[in-house]
C-alpha cells in the first residue's frame, strides 16, 4: 500500500498512463492487461493517485526485472 508523500492518504494504484493519439496530454487510466511482452521489457510506467490531494506518483510495474538486469550488471 502507498502513501501520499504530501498529505498521508491511502494512493489508488496500478493505474495506466496513456498518451491518446492527437494529443500534448498525459491521461492516468484504468488498468490494461498487455500482451506480448518485447525482451527488453522492463515493465510499463504504472501511476498511484492520491485521492486526497491529487498528487501523481509514477513506479516500474517489474521491480524483478529490473533487480535481475542490475544482478546481471
Ligand atoms: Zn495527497
Amino acid at each position: 500500500m502507498r502513501r501520499c508523500i504530501r498529505c498521508d492518504t491511502e494512493m489508488l494504484e496500478g493505474l495506466d498512463i496513456k498518451e491518446p493519439m492527437h494529443s500534448s496530454v498525459l491521461r492516468v487510466t484504468r488498468p490494461e492487461t498487455s500482451g506480448i511482452m518485447p525482451k527488453n521489457y522492463f515493465g510499463d510506467m504504472k501511476a498511484a493517485v492520491c485521492p486526497g490531494c491529487g498528487y501523481i506518483e509514477t513506479y516500474l510495474s517489474r521491480l524483478d526485472k529490473i533487480r535481475q538486469y542490475k544482478k546481471d550488471g
